[in-house]
């Protein structure tokens, strides 16, 4: 089996991601989004990047899976690609840029190989539409998030000659709400194991779209109405996974915590899927990201408190410490609903990581709001938060009708101070880990080590000894020194040493398949407070503001 390139970026965590041909990660992100085999096929060869959250990356496994049944294999590199596709994110101006600026990049090449197809995929197509190819003409295919289904036949289509193609889904406005979300079709084709980042790990959809209609927030626009997946197609996917060698599965969507399926008099809701998930035999871990604090049910924390395999990792971004703020924003809750929500987590599951995504600069926020976000970081102590810069989006209530009046010196500024203070209690919570022993979930190298193995060219063999990055339940980041052999892998590592974003410890014992919730629970204990970063990504911050340069929120809610 070989590694081939996917050639994906993704701008979430601190990475940026790019596989090579030759197999090895080159930069520092996921594990690996494409491990394929089998020959070349010099006609059919793809390239695909991709920016954004982790319903994007799924949405490109999905896609390339897809399309390797239709005959396609992974290009070594862009330039030898017969599509080059972008898979797109509108959440922030920085991104969209990125994107036109690699299209004007790819023009270039495709002067030279002007047979090579060039698609955008994803929100920005569904935001942009027509305008994509008003400012990149050479772009061949746009398609929406709702559309991904498409893309097979449209590439045929090109190819036959059929010239430049858009599918995208209606507008939030353009019909009903039926009409609208029959537009946008959940895409859930089967799974390649092939495909997956890490076989032991698999990013699994609930539900699609968003209807909170945040004033800031550009998704319910690109990802249409919140449609949820029926439970037993989500727990079919699941077992299958699981059948496959998978341990580790985080649900996403993007309020998954507002999931609900209705069926007759039934209604199915997460805590509900929780617990069929749970039951599955060979599955270790179930996170689910992002969460919106007003749909944080009693039901759904009594479900973390007991199931033994869901993590008590939980992502309820605040956006906000002042009522003021919230108002402008629409989020549709106040600090004190926040606050009574914390206090339910805490009461019944004391040692949950909880996280937080910040947005500092948005319309009108005086310094006194902006201190409550401060204050309110120091007062729940959050794990880790995700801090970002207010980046007014066309389409939004916030853009139409509220003045982007921060300037960007002061949100740069206020952006600093807030990861100042998320620094200094993330630190303080990982102090109490020393000389503690936690069960991790080996994920691969770390980027340290990543650049080592790259400038060798090969694999390291089995028995190895490499610099090996996991993760606890509650989604701290692990360092440790094991053998190449044991990624995937459940290992107790004691804790050697501390920092506000990592841990660095030494191994204790090589875990076997079956999970130990005690020692899961011991892990989590130890922090006394939340932890933690997603799945797949391998990345090493060294701070929070380097994510703000270069990322989205690491889970879904924009
Ligand atoms: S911020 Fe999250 S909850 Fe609000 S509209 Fe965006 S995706 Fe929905």
């Amino acid at each position: 089996m070989s590694w081939r390139g996917l050639g994906l970026i993704c701008l979430y965590g601190t990475g940026v991601l790019s596989i090579s041909a030759a197999g090895a990660t080159v930069s520092a992100g996921f594990v690996c989004l494409a491990r394929i085999t089998g020959m070349t096929t010099i006609e059919k060869r793809l390239w695909i990047e991709t920016v954004g959250c982790q319903m994007n990356v799924l949405d490109s496994e999905l896609v390339v899976a897809a399309l390797r049944r239709d005959g396609w294999t992974m290009a070594p590199s862009r330039v030898e690609a017969d599509a080059v596709f972008f898979n797109t994110c509108s959440v922030r101006q920085h991104a969209e840029d990125k994107i036109y600026s690699a299209l004007g990049r790819v023009r270039t090449e495709k002067r030279d190989r002007p047979g090579m197809i060039v698609g955008v995929l994803g929100c920005m197509a569904q935001k942009d539409q027509d305008l994509v190819r008003k400012r990149a003409p050479w772009v061949d295919l746009v398609v929406g998030p709702g559309q991904l289904h498409r893309i097979g036949g449209l590439l045929d289509e090109i190819r036959a000659g059929s010239g430049p193609r858009m599918e995208v889904s209606l507008n939030r406005t353009a019909g009903s709400r039926l009409s609208v979300a029959e537009s946008f079709e959940s895409y859930d084709p089967d799974r390649d194991p092939q495909m997956r980042p890490t076989p032991f790990q698999a990013l699994v959809r609930t539900q699609t779209g968003c209807d909170k209609f945040c004033a800031f927030c550009v998704v319910p626009g690109v990802r249409g109405p919140e449609q949820a997946r029926p439970p037993e197609a989500i727990e079919r996917e699941c077992r299958k996974l699981v059948a496959e060698g998978c341990r580790e599965i985080t649900l996403i969507g993007q309020t998954v915590n507002s999931y609900r399926w209705n069926s007759g008099d039934t209604t199915v809701r997460l805590s509900d899927l929780l617990e069929r998930l749970d039951a599955i035999d060979g599955l270790n871990r179930i996170k689910f990201v992002t969460n919106y604090p007003r749909d944080m049910t009693d039901d759904l924390i009594e479900a973390v408190r007991d199931l033994p395999k869901v993590s008590p990792y939980l992502h309820v971004p605040a956006q906000h410490g002042c009522d003021a703020v919230l108002t402008r924003m629409k989020r549709g809750y106040s600090i004190g609903l926040y606050r009574d929500m914390i206090a339910r987590v805490r009461q019944a599951v004391p040692h949950a990581s909880i996280t937080s995504d910040f947005i500092v600069g948005f319309c009108g926020e005086t310094e006194e709001e902006f201190e409550s976000s401060v204050a309110l970081v120091h007062e729940i102590g959050f794990r880790n938060s995700f801090i970002f810069k207010y980046s007014p989006r066309p389409g939004t209530k916030a853009f139409d009708r509220q003045v982007d009046d921060v300037p960007e010196s002061v949100k740069r500024s206020r952006n600093n101070r807030l990861l100042e203070a998320q620094t200094q209690v993330s630190l303080a919570g990982n102090q109490s880990f020393l000389g503690r022993t936690v069960e991790i979930l080996i994920e691969g190298l770390s980027p340290h080590e990543e650049l080592n193995i790259e400038s060798l060219g090969s694999a390291p063999a089995a028995d190895t000894m490499v610099q090996l990055v996991g993760r606890t339940t509650c989604d701290r980041i692990v360092v440790v020194d094991a053998p190449w052999r044991v990624v995937g892998r459940m290992l107790l590592v004691t804790i050697t040493e501390v920092g506000a974003w990592t841990l660095s410890g030494t191994r204790t014992a090589l875990e076997t398949l079956n999970d130990d919730r005690d020692s899961f629970q011991e892990g989590c204990q130890a922090t006394g407070n939340g932890d933690v970063q997603t799945l797949h990504s391998i990345d090493l911050p060294s701070s929070l503001s380097e994510r703000d340069e270069t990322t989205l929120p690491l889970t879904v809610e924009g």
